[in-house]
């Protein structure tokens, strides 16, 4: 299994150095981040999850902005740009084109988790009850035992974080964003290389699946990384996973994307530490702790972290 997950990689790496080649180096790969694109999650009438008493889509834009902050005093190198600065609703689309306009060359989606309160059933007792059964004609009255259950609801204990990236069954989506966004990035390394091939060559489509194979794999490294960020400050961490249901924007970004999980509301402790400035710059720090090791691995070529199937595919945990 392992070998085989390395092919792709290196046959990217042979193909995108041959492109290289073919233009008699004439280009300069850039490497790292240059422009990054940070979402905060959901938005205006899209409250996202609800907690005891406050909403994902604050919280999600309060730690964009403090990542944002943050990254301008650590990262200053780097573009930030944001999907939304208030407390605004747009449709995903437009978010992905934000995304795609400002040629990010990471999108970060930033949310909060929830888990659905747990049911619980329990035997009281019995209650008889008069019901009438008709038998030759004749209604009979009859006394049945009917046994009788209390229902109750508790909260679902569940906390921690998760990180997210699309699903592999989503790479065809994504290779189609790149392709459908090919005009933004006519300045781009990549258009440079797409150049060449007339627009609908084969070719073409396989660098676009080679490219999606690429940003996978940088998604997947970042995600544990910033999984292994969280265990770091005593998070408990759920892992990095694949997404398997909803945020199309992680596949309709021509980029490497992530979503991070920064907790649970529906856990009151962890609402509490959502709400808390403490808790939001903590997150803020891991995020950019993480994404300078990214970039470290992105200037020096290393992947820290081998292969993507480290990360998960799905189940999701919850909803979203
Ligand atoms: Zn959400």
């Amino acid at each position: 299994m392992k070998a085989k997950q390395y092919i792709p990689i290196t046959l990217l790496w042979i193909l995108l150095s041959s492109f290289s080649y073919k233009l008699g180096g004439s280009y300069k790969q850039v490497r790292g981040l240059k422009t990054v694109v940070i979402d905060a999650g959901h938005g205006g009438s899209d409250t996202g999850a609800p907690g005891e008493y406050s909403y994902e889509k604050n919280i999600a834009l309060a730690v964009a902005l403090k990542l944002g902050a943050l990254m301008k005093v650590e990262m200053p190198d780097v573009n930030i740009v944001y999907t939304r600065t208030t407390d605004v609703f747009d449709p995903p689309q437009l978010k992905a084109w934000k995304a795609n306009n400002a040629k990010g060359d990471l999108f970060i989606s930033i949310h909060c988790n929830s888990a659905d309160p747990i049911r619980h059933s329990e035997f009281v007792g019995y209650k008889y009850e008069t019901r009438y059964v008709k038998k030759k004609k004749k209604k009979i009255k009859q006394r049945v035992k009917v046994p009788q259950y209390r229902y109750w609801t508790t909260p679902n204990p569940a906390k921690g974080t998760e990180t997210y990236i699309w699903g592999a069954h989503k790479n065809e989506e994504k290779e189609l964003a790149m392709k459908e966004n090919e005009a933004l990035y006519l300045d781009s390394t990549l258009a440079t290389q797409v150049s060449d091939f007339n627009p609908d060559a084969p070719e073409k489509m396989i660098l676009y699946a080679l490219k999606t194979k690429q940003y996978f794999t940088r998604s997947a490294n970042l995600a544990l990384t910033v999984e292994d960020e969280f265990k770091k400050v005593g998070r408990i961490s759920r892992e990095a996973r694949q997404r398997q249901v909803g945020i199309w924007v992680l596949q309709a970004t021509a980029m490497p994307s992530i979503l991070v999980e920064t907790g649970y509301i529906s856990n009151r402790e962890e609402e509490d530490y959502l709400n808390s400035q403490e808790g939001q710059n903590e997150i803020a720090e891991v995020i950019v702790k993480s994404l300078k090791r990214y970039q470290y691995s992105l200037q020096h070529q290393t992947l820290e972290f081998v292969t993507p199937a480290n990360v998960t595919p799905g189940p999701d945990s919850t909803k979203r």
